[in-house]
C-alpha cells in the first residue's frame, strides 16, 4: 500500500554544495510539507565532500582497511543532514536529522559496498505523525556488528528508493543538477529532449551504459518494489522525468535514448588455438581475478587459430592484462595487444522487442558518415557498438537523428 501523503525527496551533492543551495533545498523541503504532505528527506554529503575524504585517506595510507574508510565516508552524510534540520528549522518547520544506523538501515557486512538487509521504519513513522519531517543521511547503514557500512558510490539514490519502499511513499523524488533523463546527454547531442517518462528497464540499461542521472542498484530496487520515480532539477520547479512501469504504454516509441561509454578499453588475444576449452580458460582466469569482461567478440577461425577481443573497464586494464599473458603462453596463443581508443555507442528501448530493422538503422546511419563499427552486442532493449573514441560524438548526433529522438512525441 502507497501512503498518498508521504513522500520521499532525496538531493545529491551538487543540490547541497554550499550554504545557499542547502537553504533553497530546505525551502523546497518546507513548500512540500506546507502542501500537506509527510517529507522524507534523503541528503547526500555536501558537493565533493565524500572524494575529498577518499582523498584524505589515501594521503595517510595506499591500503587503508575498508571498516575505516566507511567509518570516514559516513560522515559526509551526517554534515548534511545536521545542517539541512537547521536550515529547516530556521523556516519555522520542525525537523530531525538520522544517521542510517539511527533508523535501522540494516546492510550486510560488505564494507564499501554493502547491501540493504532491511529497514525499520519505527522510528521515520514516530516522528512523522509529531509532524516532522524527517531527514536521513544517504549512503549509510549499519551491519550486524553495529559496524557503519557504506552502500557503494551513488548510494544515496538507494537508500532514497530503499525508504520510499519500506514506508509505502507515493513518490521517490530524485532531485539533481540536470532536468531529467534526456533522450542523450544534451552536452554532446545539442538535439537531446528531456523524456517524460521512461521505464525502469531502459532506465536501467541506461545507468549502466554510462547516463550518470541514478545509481544502477538504486533503480534496479526500484523496479523490484515499484517504486515510482521522478528525477528532476533541484535548481527549478519544472516536471522532469518519471520512471516506472510502462512497459506496454512505450511500446511504440523504438528507442528512448543514446548513451556513449569511453571508459572501456579493448584487449585482444592473437593466434588463439580453435579447439574446445580455450575460452573457458580464459575467462575463468579473468573471472577468478574479478574483472568484469563486457562485449566478447571471437573471429572465424582460419587454419585452427583464431582471435578473440573483449573489452574491460580501463581501471582493469592492468590486472586483464597480466591474466590474459599468462593464459596465453600456457595455451599456446599469440600476442596480446590492447587499444584504449575506442567508445561504445549504444542505443536502449523497450520498443525494440517488437520492431525489427533497428540494428539495420543504427548501422546505416553510422555507415552514411563511414563511422566502422569493430564490435557489437545486443540484448533484448539494447544494441551496443565499439567504435574510434573520436567518432563518438558524431556517432551518437547521426543515430540520435536517425531515430527521430529530436522531435516531440
Ligand atoms: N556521497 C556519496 C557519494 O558521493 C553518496 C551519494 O552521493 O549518493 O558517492
Ligand atoms: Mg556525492
Amino acid at each position: 500500500m502507497r501512503a498518498h501523503r508521504l513522500i520521499v525527496q532525496k538531493f545529491g551533492g551538487s543540490s547541497v554544495a554550499n550554504p545557499e543551495r542547502l537553504k533553497r533545498v530546505a525551502q523546497r523541503v518546507v513548500e512540500t510539507k506546507q502542501g500537506g504532505r509527510d517529507v522524507v528527506v534523503v541528503v547526500s554529503a555536501l558537493g565533493d565532500t565524500t572524494d575529498e575524504l577518499l582523498e584524505l585517506a589515501r594521503q595517510i595510507s595506499d591500503d587503508p582497511p575498508e571498516r575505516e574508510l566507511d567509518m570516514l565516508m559516513a560522515t559526509g552524510e551526517q554534515v548534511s543532514v545536521a545542517l539541512l534540520a537547521m536550515a529547516i528549522e530556521q523556516l519555522g518547520e520542525a525537523a530531525i536529522s538520522f544517521t542510517g544506523a539511527q533508523v535501522g538501515i540494516r546492510t550486510d557486512g560488505v564494507h564499501t559496498k554493502a547491501r540493504l538487509i532491511d529497514i525499520n521504519a519505527r522510528r521515520i513513522l514516530e516522528e512523522l505523525g509529531k509532524g516532522k519531517i524527517v531527514i536521513v543521511a544517504g549512503f549509510q547503514g549499519v551491519n550486524i556488528a553495529q559496524d557503519i557500512t557504506t552502500l557503494g558510490r551513488g548510494g544515496s539514490d538507494l537508500t532514497a528508493v530503499a525508504l520510499a519502499s519500506a514506508l509505502g511513499a507515493a513518490v521517490c523524488e530524485i532531485f539533481t543538477d540536470v532536468e531529467g533523463i534526456f533522450t542523450a546527454d544534451p552536452r554532446l547531442v545539442p538535439a537531446a529532449r528531456k523524456l517524460k517518462s521512461i521505464s525502469y528497464d531502459e532506465m536501467l540499461e541506461m545507468a549502466s551504459l554510462g547516463a550518470q542521472v541514478m545509481q544502477a542498484r538504486s533503480i534496479f530496487v526500484a523496479k523490484r518494489f515499484r517504486v515510482p520515480i521522478h528525477v528532476r532539477s533541484s535548481f527549478s520547479s519544472k516536471e522532469g522525468t518519471m520512471i516506472t512501469d510502462l512497459a506496454k504504454a512505450m511500446e511504440d516509441i523504438v528507442v528512448s535514448g543514446v548513451t556513449v561509454q569511453k571508459d572501456e578499453a579493448k584487449v585482444t588475444m592473437r593466434d588463439v588455438p580453435d579447439k574446445p576449452g580455450m575460452a573457458a580458460r580464459l575467462f575463468r582466469e579473468l573471472a577468478v581475478a574479478e574483472t568484469n569482461v563486457d562485449m566478447i567478440v571471437q573471429n572465424v577461425s582460419r587454419e585452427g587459430a583464431t582471435d578473440v577481443s573483449f573489452t574491460v573497464l580501463k581501471s582493469d586494464l592492468p590486472t586483464t592484462l597480466k591474466v590474459t599473458r599468462q593464459v596465453a603462453q600456457r595455451i599456446g596463443a599469440g600476442a596480446v595487444t590492447t587499444d584504449e581508443g575506442i567508445a561504445k555507442v549504444s542505443i536502449v528501448g523497450i520498443g525494440m522487442r517488437s520492431h525489427s530493422g533497428v540494428a539495420a538503422k543504427m548501422f546505416e546511419a553510422m555507415a552514411e558518415e563511414r563511422i566502422n563499427i569493430e564490435m557489437i552486442s545486443t540484448s533484448e532493449i539494447k544494441i551496443s557498438c565499439v567504435i574510434r573514441k573520436i567518432n563518438a560524438e558524431r556517432a551518437m548526433r547521426v543515430i540520435h537523428q536517425a531515430f527521430g529522438l529530436h522531435k516531440r512525441t
